[in-house]
């Protein structure tokens, strides 16, 4: 027999798809190439993901090898490592290196992996910038730590940059993560499972800076820091940019192979060569390119097959899953978990054991998952999200897992059944936690229900804790106290839930908010259970206010959770254009800002002016994409914003009072005008308007207002609770004061009360009928100290308050996305 002569396959790149490819070769065809590989890294083949834990300290580089020198010798391979090939001669079909080595091909795999992307800011080729893509970065990484090299400042909050962050803390540096998103990992989390793992690394040391944007990395030699767009500085001697990767696609495109976002394949993993295959990173197949290995195995297999003559397998794209190799912290995604219309979630929190899982069902499938804290079904999730298996049957247990109830799927007879939780708590042994933030046991609770002769939840918190800080085990409690009285419980009437996606009322939101110290609508949502992922169009808006009313200063507004006129700082009209009210304190204008007004309609042809029932003026039919260059003028003449779109303070009307009117008794413009100063810009639970009349004549109609004032001989009369809208309501007195002070101390002080206590969309009318006008009076009144309590708390909110949205958006470029005018399609 003859012997087969061996055709010459040249690969690319000694990384993980390219072996991969080679291993897979040699098992189906063993004897049908001579191999030469050439590498650019000086390594022998290597575990690339394993780089994390070699950074850490967790894994050695022996550990990580793949195979080592002699694999490559037992197979006949020539492996070239530190040679990097330059240029493919297509026609002569040869592979030349940097160093001019050239070798002949019959077939050519490219497998040249991805570059790290750098941001091109200013200082970023200094030297201590570094990516984080192979031993050699690993290698300066590790030195600078070694070196007393004391701030890390990581440029991307991605899977890459946080394994980063996690190894350099470990390496005893103080390091930074500046991610430009508001949720860190966005692309494989979504924002409750980012917070918790933004919260653990900052437990552990690591500074999170989110919404951070780089300006330059600074340095003079050596870097020394990293400047933000936002003029914030982080000390630095070592920077690691793990922004993103690109396909290394340089080698093909100057050959003249077909290179969109990298080298384009068929399903075959030819190139528009066909002497020519690609593999892993560096490929794009169906439009996709991927960054993961899991996809560069199935490539393999069929690349494998073409390679040993075989036709009949083709690849077909990959879904994939994602994991963070951070020791102790346990997260997974899988698909996609955007969700959308047609999908649903099931979502499930264990407050106390850090947990939070999400499934993203489409139909009976599953579309995505997220898991934080548990991730022991990850794999199970996957498995059925890649086979579009249908999950009806187990819809009602599928968020517990594949431990809960059965076997697991795929017709072994799954459980199923639903769960009984009051059989579940009655199954608990005594010891059994049921409190978690108090550390009380279930016989702890039985014992003072049975001993103490409790019969409420109520008196169950008070004698023992349970359920009385952040409440999520009250479920439990409850069905403790069912259990142990029978008959005799008598649940008492729950209030009514926020909404769908808690079962927590308003008032107990607000309460655990405070005694939690919860501080970001996803730390309320994972402490409190929230049902769903991300909340809805009724709790989100809630939680906002809730948030900024009990943290003023270090809750930042998230403006996404806020109606469109909230958003867009101006009223929407039938016909979709804008109405624009600028701020005229008391009522009071001047010929300047007249002018201005003046000027402002005519530039941007605004149809409609008004005068308002608060005494302002109301420029109607704005188009959107006018609205910071109409603020920027009305800006430019002193004016701001009236918040006429508000939960806020709207306007302060008055009446001339004594300086002109002969009836007057006070100067009622005077007092309008500082109450309007001070109460400006606050956020309330709904929107509050304020009056003030010179005498009781009350032209001013202070008292429908939701705090009035009316001047008699003596001084002040003050009212609240009124209102002149669909369901008129007369105010209620308050009190009489002598002087302009006492007005702004009780107005301050009612508002705050309202803002601490009301529910959000609650006015105060509602409000005050609901605690009773004896206990505002009580409050507000008749308990001094605790009156100018409230009012420095007033006054203290009031100093993050107090800035002018119009300003901000229309010279400082905040939030202009909403401004951009719609494209023309068409
Ligand atoms: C730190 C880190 C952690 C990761 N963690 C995970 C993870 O947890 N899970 C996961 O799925 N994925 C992870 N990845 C991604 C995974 O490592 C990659 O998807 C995989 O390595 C890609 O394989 P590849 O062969 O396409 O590219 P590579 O493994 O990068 O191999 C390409 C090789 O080609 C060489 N080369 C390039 N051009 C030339 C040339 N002209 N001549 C010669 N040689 C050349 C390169 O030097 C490189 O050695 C991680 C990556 C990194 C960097
Ligand atoms: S309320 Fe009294 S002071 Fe004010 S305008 Fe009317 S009559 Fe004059």
């Amino acid at each position: 027999m003859m012997a087969r002569t061996r055709e010459r396959l040249v690969v690319v790149g000694n990384g993980m798809a390219g072996i991969r490819t080679v291993e897979e070769l040699l098992k189906r065809d063993p004897d049908r190439y001579d191999i030469t590989v050439f590498g650019a890294e000086p390594h022998v083949n290597y575990n690339r993901i394993m780089l994390s834990p070699v950074l850490a300290g967790e894994k050695t580089f022996d550990q990580i090898v793949l195979n080592d020198r002699s694999w490559y010798e037992r197979n006949g391979i020539t492996l070239l490592t530190g040679e990097k090939v330059e240029t493919i001669d297509r026609e002569a079909r040869t592979v030349t290196s940097v160093g001019g080595r050239t070798v002949g091909y019959d077939r050519l795999l490219l497998a040249t992996g991805s570059d790290p992307f750098i941001i091109p800011v200013p200082g970023h080729g200094l030297p201590g910038v570094v990516t984080f893509r192979d031993m050699f970065d690993v290698e300066a990484m590790l030195r600078k730590a070694a070196d007393g090299g004391r701030h890390a400042v990581v440029i991307g909050g991605g899977l890459l940059g946080l394994e980063a962050a996690n190894g350099l803390a470990v390496n005893g540096m103080k390091v930074t993560v500046i991610h430009l998103m508001g949720t860190i990992m966005e692309r494989q989390l979504d924002e409750a499972a980012g917070f918790l793992l933004q919260r653990e690394l900052e437990d552990r040391g690591i500074d999170v800076m989110t919404n951070a944007d780089t300006k330059a990395v600074l340095g003079d030699g050596h870097v020394t820091g990293v400047l933000l767009k936002d003029g914030r500085e982080i000390p630095a001697d070592l920077v690691v940019m793990a922004v993103g990767i690109r396909p290394s696609t340089g080698l093909a495109k100057a050959a003249g192979l077909a290179v969109e976002r990298g080298v384009v394949v068929d399903d075959h993993m030819a190139t528009s060569d066909p002497a020519i295959l690609a593999v892993g990173e560096c490929v794009q197949h169906r439009g996709a390119t991927y960054g993961l290995v899991a996809p560069l195995w199935e490539m393999a297999r069929v690349c494998a097959d073409q390679l040993a003559g075989r036709r009949d397998s083709a690849y077909a794209g990959s879904v994939t899953s994602t994991k963070l190799k951070v020791t102790g912290i346990d997260v997974f995604s899988a698909g996609d978990f955007g969700g959308g219309k047609d999908c649903e979630d099931i979502v499930f929190r264990d407050a106390a054991r850090g947990v939070y899982k999400r499934i993203v069902l489409k139909g009976d499938r599953i579309a995505g998952a997220v898991l934080y804290g548990d991730t022991k079904d990850g794999a199970w999730y996957f498995q059925m999200l890649r086979e579009a298996e249908n999950v009806a049957p187990l819809r009602e247990t599928l968020i517990f897992g594949q431990g809960f109830g059965g076997q697991g799927f795929g017709g072994q007879g799954f459980g199923g059944a639903a769960a009984n939780p009051k059989a579940a708590v009655a199954a608990l042994s005594d010891g059994a936690e049921i409190c978690g933030c108090n550390g009380v046991c279930k016989g702890a609770i039985t014992r003072a229900i049975a001993d103490k002769g409790l019969t409420t939840l109520d008196d169950v918190r008070s004698h023992t804790k349970a359920s009385a800080s952040c409440g999520s085990c009250t479920g439990l409690v409850e069905q403790l106290l069912e259990l142990t009285l029978g008959d005799g419980y008598q649940a008492a009437a729950a209030a009514k839930p926020l909404c769908k996606c808690t079962h927590h009322p308003h008032d107990d939101v607000r309460r655990l908010i405070v005694a939690g110290e919860l501080k970001s609508i996803p730390a309320v949502m994972q402490a409190l259970e929230w049902k769903t992922a991300n909340g809805c169009h009724v709790c989100r808006p809630a939680l906002n206010y809730y948030l900024l009313a009990a943290w003023p200063g270090e809750y930042r507004d998230d403006y996404q959770s806020r109606f469109v006129n909230e958003r867009v700082h101006a009223n929407i009209q039938k016909d979709g254009t804008y109405s624009v009210v600028p701020r005229m304190w008391g009522g009071l204008t001047s010929a300047k800002e007249l002018r201005a007004i003046a000027d402002v309609v005519d530039k941007f042809a605004i149809p409609t002016v008004k005068v308002t029932g608060g005494q302002r003026i109301d420029l109607f039919g704005v188009k959107k994409e006018d609205l910071p260059a109409v603020w920027r003028d009305l800006n430019d003449a002193g004016m701001v914003s009236g918040h006429a779109y508000a939960k806020g303070l709207r306007t302060v009307k008055t009446c001339v009072g004594s300086e002109w009117c002969r009836f007057g008794t006070q100067d009622s413009t005077g007092m309008g005008v500082k109450l309007e100063r001070m109460t400006w810009g606050t956020w309330t639970p709904h929107k509050v308007k304020l009056a003030v009349s010179g005498c009781p004549r009350n032209c001013a109609e202070a008292t429908i207002k939701d705090f009035g004032v009316v001047a008699v001989d003596s001084g002040w009369e003050l009212y609240v609770a009124g209102n002149g809208g669909m369901k008129v309501r007369e105010c209620d007195f308050l009190t009489k004061v002598e002087t302009e002070e006492q007005v702004l101390e009780y107005c301050g002080a009612f508002l705050q009360l309202y803002r601490e206590e009301a529910r959000y969309l609650d006015r105060t009318a509602p409000w005050v009928e609901r605690v009773g006008l004896d206990y505002v009076k009580r409050r507000v009144v008749e308990d001094g100290e605790g009156r100018r309590a409230l009012f420095a708390r007033f006054q203290f909110s009031q100093m993050f308050s107090q800035t002018d949205p119009w300003e901000e958006r229309a010279s400082r470029g905040i939030d202009s996305h909403e401004f951009a005018p719609l494209a023309t399609v068409g």
